[in-house]
């Protein structure tokens, strides 16, 4: 018997050039399934579908801040493969730099131009990847399972990039409410929650390279000498991808603390 975990499934994965999307595509890929990358930087994209194998995964372009190439996205996933099983909504941002000087600390510092890119990328486009993923799976009759990337600071309060916290609340209630909306069709809607990995997205944050960053993040894990990379990000996201949850239903939160360490929490 295969231990493949996601042979004849389709997925597409935003955010999927770089970082967590990046490990979960090569992973999805490894377990047999049939991967769209879909993400704004267009070149690193399109060498990492191929690298992975360019039969088995593609890259699309696509904004998750725009609705119209969202939709693009599915439809064309849908045309090429004839299905859809899971969507790994993951693209994000963090301090939108979008003509601003992008140094968003307390409430008090707020500059609502960078506000708006970053709610339209991170809460925006992520209801817009829930919402045509799951039309096109209602209208198939595909038990699908929509996976969406949150964080920590979803269920935390910061005392720095005020907007970040708020969007990634944002997530938790959007998964909160697709996951009861649309239980009723068989889809699944979770998330996850990631603590610190030294993707290039925390690696600007910091303004440190990646080692520098995984060892201070070292410092911070819970479990004693661990860092956690992407790959065990990705495992928690196959986990929900696959078979192996689907009597856990909907609405879980898979939070990493630190490798290894996965608490599920409702
Ligand atoms: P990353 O920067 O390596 O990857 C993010 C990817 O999203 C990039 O390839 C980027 O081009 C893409 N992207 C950005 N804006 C986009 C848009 N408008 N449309 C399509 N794609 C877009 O960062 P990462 O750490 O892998 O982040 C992935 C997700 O994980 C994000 O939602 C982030 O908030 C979340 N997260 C990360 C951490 C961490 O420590 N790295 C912790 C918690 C949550």
């Amino acid at each position: 018997m295969s231990n493949k975990k996601l042979e004849g499934k389709v997925a597409i994965i935003t955010g999927g050039a770089s970082g967590i999307g990046k490990a979960t595509a090569c992973l999805f890929a490894e377990h047999g399934a049939r991967v769209l990358i879909a993400d704004i930087q267009d070149e690193l994209g399109q060498e990492v579908a191929a690298s992975i194998d360019s039969e088995k995964c593609s890259y699309f372009h696509c904004d998750v801040a725009d609705e119209e190439q969202v939709k693009a996205m599915v439809e064309w996933t849908v045309q090429k493969h004839g299905q859809l099983d899971i969507m790994f909504s993951n693209a994000g941002i963090i301090r939108a730099t979008k003509g601003t000087s992008g140094s968003t600390q307390s409430v008090l510092d707020l500059d609502f131009v960078a506000f708006d890119h970053l709610f339209a990328v991170n809460v925006r486009g992520m209801a817009a990847c829930v919402k045509h993923a799951a039309l096109a799976m209602v209208e198939r009759g595909v038990r699908g399972s929509i996976i969406c990337t949150a964080s920590v600071c979803a269920s935390s309060a910061g005392d720095h990039d005020a907007d970040y916290f708020m969007s990634k609340h944002a997530v938790l209630g959007l998964v909160r409410s697709a996951s009861k909306q649309l239980g009723q069709h068989g889809i699944r809607v979770n998330s996850i929650s990631p603590y610190v990995v030294a993707t290039p997205l925390m690696c600007n944050l910091m303004g440190k390279e990646a080692e520098e960053t995984e060892k201070f993040f070292e410092g911070l894990t819970k479990l004693k000498g661990v860092v956690v990379k992407e790959k065990h990000v990705a495992d928690a996201v196959l986990f929900l991808a696959s078979g192996d949850s689907e009597v856990t239903a909907s609405l879980f939160s898979i939070v990493c603390i630190a490798t290894q360490i996965i608490s599920i929490a409702r």
